[in-house]
């Protein structure tokens, strides 16, 4: 199938863009952004809703505050971004205002999104402004994120966003063509990849952690993202963000960036919440029997199958489960705290009223709350 066909039914784009893209020496690159919103704007006339995940607040408040070289401390990263957000709106608003278009800001921590009612609010927010013809422009809340309510990257933010919003495609807008089989910093020899159908370990491989000086990321968080983002059955494409025109090119079909496609099979919004979004609290260890029940034959996790628990969790937490090859192959919302599975493992749903004294559920994890990251064919999917 041509790239055009692989994207014929996308309405709805989620575009990231990074921080080594809207910045140079200057600050904020005021042509590049122009150029951008120009690309929105253009796709808006064609008929496609753009939700816009947009970093540069950090390096534009670094600029402004005259600091050269990397901000080393959170508080300083933190300072800079709360100058350099509001500019940043700034410059969008302005630009998209030319097309009359108007913008409306979010700032996201990942303690907004793992809660679900607040999950589902910030949902319904989103969808009032594409409902309003508004470019939304999502951020993470950097003055206020710290450690574990940290996205980490806008990168990881965009694919959390992605499936908020529903969007049909996520364009990832980087300072590289796209992917290659090595860093092509470093080798001349680098290939580039058009296609991935499935995130082998080579691919993983090939993606470098180096971030740009002003971004976060680096090639291998953009692959992690786009591995969650296929995982709920959107593509990713991963293209070069200075090229003019590279949004309206990539709705033409043309072989323009690298191109992620989805797995045949994906998680449900709310699964995906699950695997991507929780933190999880603990470890179940389980046998070969329940491995095949959760991941071939769409079962619950009872509590036969499992051999052993680390951490220390409540009924309701999210929890990883792990087969005997150490692999992480799924997340779930447990139905007994840690303490009361380590006494029923191994046993028959029959007998946990007579060693609990009371019987909720018949599983450990029911399959409703399950979310299996193993693909059929075996090679493990990371969830986070
Ligand atoms: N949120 C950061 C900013 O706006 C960027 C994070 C990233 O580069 O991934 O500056």
């Amino acid at each position: 199938m041509t790239r055009k066909g692989k994207i014929e039914n996308v309405r709805r784009i989620l575009v990231k863009v990074g921080s080594a893209v809207l910045t140079g020496e200057e600050g904020l690159d005021l042509n590049i952004i122009e150029q951008l919103v120009n690309d929105i704007a253009a796709l808006r006339e064609r008929g496609y809703q753009v939700v816009l995940v947009s970093s540069g607040a950090i390096a534009s408040g670094k600029h402004r505050m005259g600091i050269k070289g990397r901000l080393k401390s959170i508080p300083q990263k933190q300072a800079a971004a709360a100058v350099g957000q509001g500019r940043l709106m700034r410059v969008y608003s302005n630009a998209f205002g030319k097309h009359g278009i108007y913008v409306g800001q979010v700032l996201l921590t990942m303690s907004d999104i793992t809660d679900r009612k607040r999950f589902l609010n910030i949902r319904n927010t989103l969808f009032t402004l594409m409902d309003w013809g508004v470019i939304t422009i999502i951020n993470e809340n950097d003055t206020v994120a710290v450690d574990e309510i940290k996205f980490g990257d806008n990168d990881h933010l965009a694919a959390m966003v992605a499936n908020i919003v529903e969007a049909h495609l996520v364009v990832n807008l980087t300072s590289t063509e796209g992917l290659y089989d090595r860093n092509p910093a470093e080798s001349k020899k680098a290939k580039f990849i058009p296609l991935v159908t499935e995130i082998t370990p080579e691919i993983e491989a090939a993606a470098t952690e180096e971030a740009t000086p002003v971004g976060m990321g680096g090639m291998k968080s953009k692959v992690l993202a786009a591995k969650k983002v296929i995982a709920s059955g959107i593509p990713y494409i991963i293209a070069p963000g200075r090229h003019p025109g590279v949004l309206q090119e990539i709705m033409d079909g043309k072989e323009t960036g690298t191109l992620f496609l989805p797995p045949a099979e994906h998680l449900n919004s709310r699964k995906y919440w699950i695997a991507f979004t929780l933190r999880s609290r603990g470890r179940l260890l389980i046998d070969d029997g329940a491995k095949q029940a959760l991941v071939h034959d769409g079962k619950s996790l009872l509590p036969s199958g499992v051999t052993q628990v680390e951490g220390d969790f409540v009924l309701g937490d999210p929890v990883t489960c792990v087969d005997a090859a150490g692999n992480a192959i799924a997340k779930g919302l447990v139905n007994f705290c840690a303490d009361d599975i380590r006494k029923i493992m191994g046993l028959k749903s029959s007998q946990i009223e007579s060693v609990l004294g009371f019987k909720d559920y018949d599983e450990v994890i029911h399959r409703d709350n399950l979310a299996v990251t193993a693909p059929q064919s075996g090679k493990t999917k990371t969830c986070a």
